[in-house]
């Protein structure tokens, strides 16, 4: 501390008293309104939007947003046994995606991938065996919003043969209706995963009802939905934050958690920067409060420890292409694989949960 003081100015060193001494003051007390939030949700009830704008206003540097924290990780922890997961999700193709999500890495107007391209089957295979392997909880397909759904069904039915039977696959795919989804959970696939995102309709060029019609239909043929509140950036507003929270509280997920907005080099969003992994760990745990008490699992995207310490059980190790990253394979850029984000969960005191996902079953739910 003497060595601290020594290399401050003035100014700083007041600063840091003055912090000092406002830190223990608050920490007389949590605010009542704050501790009252957290025990309405471990009495199992819902909270309002009110309540949820309530605590996405909180100081986050203050002992109140340590407690929303440290509370959404008790809860999550209860809640799912400790016990934690990891999805890895394959990046099935390239594309300049016409759909035009401003901070989608495929957006043909972000210009990074100009040309198609797409994995093989072969090679398709190859990385779900080995995320197999090494543990993965459930196996993601994902391709972009314009992907023939015919090939992705054919793709899809092929892997499925290869794996486990009781391995779990889910799709992470551009939306469709009631047939598609038949389709779908012919092929093997336990859910999908969806969301209305950030700034849906204004950000993108899909209509938000397209995202709910999609949901309906994967809900109307059987298939789980796991969702999150993304991507969000320094823009959004606290009000749309809590929106989609609850929309997401509203298709009765397996899942939601929170992710941030990666800055794609050249997008209109750049200007705009990303929030800091601490705030995207502080709107996890509201998200994880707002899902209420019993939800077995809240992911944060991408991978990181203070996530797993505020309300997160659920990671997602990527290959292949993926719409935050400008590598044309994610495991060479910003994508992390089973066996790191797992040591991720055990730095965080978290087991792994052994075999196909937990969070991906019948009877989880808000
Ligand atoms: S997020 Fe999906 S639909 Fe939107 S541009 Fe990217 S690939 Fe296309």
């Amino acid at each position: 501390m003497e060595i601290l003081y020594k290399s401050l100015d003035n100014s700083q060193e007041m600063l840091l008293h003055s912090i000092i001494i406002q830190g223990e003051m608050d920490m007389m007390k949590i605010d009542s309104q704050v501790s009252d939030i957290i025990s309405k949700v471990s009495d199992g009830y819902f909270l309002t939007r009110d309540e949820i704008l309530f605590l996405l206003k909180i100081n986050p540097h203050s002992p109140d947003a340590g407690f929303v924290m440290a509370s959404a990780d008790a809860i999550n922890r209860a809640a799912s046994g400790n016990k934690a997961e990891v999805h890895a999700q394959i990046g099935v193709n390239l594309s300049p995606c016409p759909k035009n999500c401003s901070f989608c890495a495929f957006a043909a107007k972000n210009q990074i991938f100009k040309e198609k391209n797409e994995l093989s089957v072969e090679d398709i295979t190859e990385v779900a065996l080995r995320a197999e392997a090494d543990g993965a909880n459930a196996i993601f397909l994902m391709t972009t919003g314009d992907y023939s759904f015919d090939q992705f069904t054919e793709i899809s039915k092929e892997v499925r043969t290869e794996l486990k039977p009781d391995t779990v696959m889910i799709a992470n795919v551009g939306d469709f209706a009631n047939e598609e989804a038949k389709q779908l959970r012919k092929a093997g696939y336990t859910g999908i995963y969806h969301a209305v995102r950030m700034g849906e309709g204004r950000e993108t060029n899909i209509d938000p009802q397209t995202r709910f019609n999609t949901v309906r239909a994967a809900r109307g043929a059987g298939l789980l939905i796991g969702t999150c509140v993304e991507p969000i950036g320094p823009e959004h507003s606290i009000e749309e934050i809590a929106e989609k929270t609850l929309i997401g509280r509203e298709m009765r997920p397996c899942y939601s958690g929170a992710m941030r907005r990666i800055s794609i080099p050249g997008s209109e969003m750049e200007k705009h920067g990303m929030i800091s992994e601490y705030r995207m760990a502080y709107l996890v745990a509201v998200v994880r409060l707002a899902m209420g008490r019993n939800l077995v699992g809240n992911c944060t995207h991408e991978p990181n420890v203070l996530g797993a310490t505020s309300g997160a059980n659920l990671f997602w190790a990527e290959v292949g292409s993926n719409p935050r990253d400008t590598e044309v394979d994610t495991s060479k850029g910003r994508g992390l694989d089973v066996r790191s984000c797992m040591e991720m969960f055990k730095e965080t005191d978290f087991g792994m949960v052994q075999g196909p996902s937990v969070i991906y079953s019948e009877n989880n739910g808000p």
